[in-house]
């Protein structure tokens, strides 16, 4: 049974799989140089993102997504101060980063600006730290940025994109992380949203690959729920640069000195049990 077009519904041809919420009216749409943007106002999910007709984010699910893309790589390294957030143009995840006061610069490197004014009107929220005099907003290609970027450069690289088509495409190459590789500092993390395990796992175990081949030392998924993405189910993937990534500042996370809805401490370390099928695919 089709429903009307008071849904908003993303299908997943693949999975023979869809998920639909159910809309009270369209706030906003445009085609810019990169994407179709699109703002709704949905009946139980507050206000809804999606670009190309794919969930991005809503009001009532983000924390998990943003929490789990910053929380877990800071907490894993010893004093991070500089960050690079590349995409992330609902900023989102910048304002999870900034909770952190070790972090003293926050570069956020998103492609498409019209995400991140969009964002400013109709996620206030998400944007809420946009204004630290620590975040630097950018508006290029994260690719060209992390080739144009010095040697040792940053303490951690988060890559909160789209799915690896369009602009994206190029952030899930080995190119690209052995770039990265090249500008984080010693000890330096490196953390990619990775898909859903359920659904997308063969690409995981090719992110596990190319990570390894780039030279990161350690190399582990991490995964979360997350209901509006595909299957509701979403990982993390975070890399190393001769880091042990099993080892965390538990006392710290647990005395962390903000709120988070999703992410704690206990929460970091199941985070970090692999599902059997997964453990078997990526030995
Ligand atoms: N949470 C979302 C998800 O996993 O579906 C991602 C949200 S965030 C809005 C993704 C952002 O990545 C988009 O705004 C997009 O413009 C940006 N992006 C895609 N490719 C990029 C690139 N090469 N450089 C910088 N930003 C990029």
């Amino acid at each position: 049974m089709a429903l009307d077009d008071t849904w908003f519904t993303e299908t997943n041809a693949d999975n023979g799989a869809a998920f639909s919420l159910k809309l009270s009216k369209k706030l906003h749409e445009e085609q810019t140089t990169y994407q179709r943007i699109t703002i709704y106002e949905t009946e139980h999910f507050g206000t809804l993102m999606t670009i190309d007709d794919l969930y991005m984010v809503s009001d009532r699910d983000n924390f998990l997504y943003h929490e789990m893309m910053s929380h877990p790589a800071l907490f894993t390294h010893d004093a991070p101060k500089d960050v690079l957030i590349i995409g992330g143009g609902d900023c989102g995840t910048l304002r999870e980063v900034l909770r952190h006061p070790s972090v003293t610069c926050a570069q956020q490197v998103e492609i498409d600006e019209r995400v991140t004014r969009l964002s400013e009107k109709y996620f206030p929220e998400l944007c809420a730290s946009n204004n630290d005099p620590r975040a630097e907003l950018h508006f290029v290609d994260g690719i060209k940025w992390i080739k144009d970027s010095k040697p040792d450069r940053y303490d951690l690289i988060i890559v909160d994109s789209t799915d690896p088509v369009g602009p994206a495409e190029g952030l899930f190459t080995e190119a690209f992380h052995r770039d990265c590789l090249r500008v984080l500092r010693p000890g330096g993390i490196f953390i990619q949203q990775s898909e859903s395990p359920l659904y997308h796992m063969e690409l995981i175990a090719s992110l596990h690959g190319a990570l390894r081949r780039a030279g990161f030392s350690d190399v582990k998924t991490m995964p979360f729920p997350q209901p509006v993405y595909p299957s509701g189910w979403w990982s993390a993937t975070m890399a190393g640069k001769g880091r042990d990534l099993a080892k965390f500042r538990d006392a710290d996370a647990r005395a962390k000195p903000f709120d988070t809805t999703y992410y704690n401490a206990d929460v970091h370390r199941a985070a970090l049990a692999l599902p059997e099928f997964m453990r078997k695919r990526l030995a």
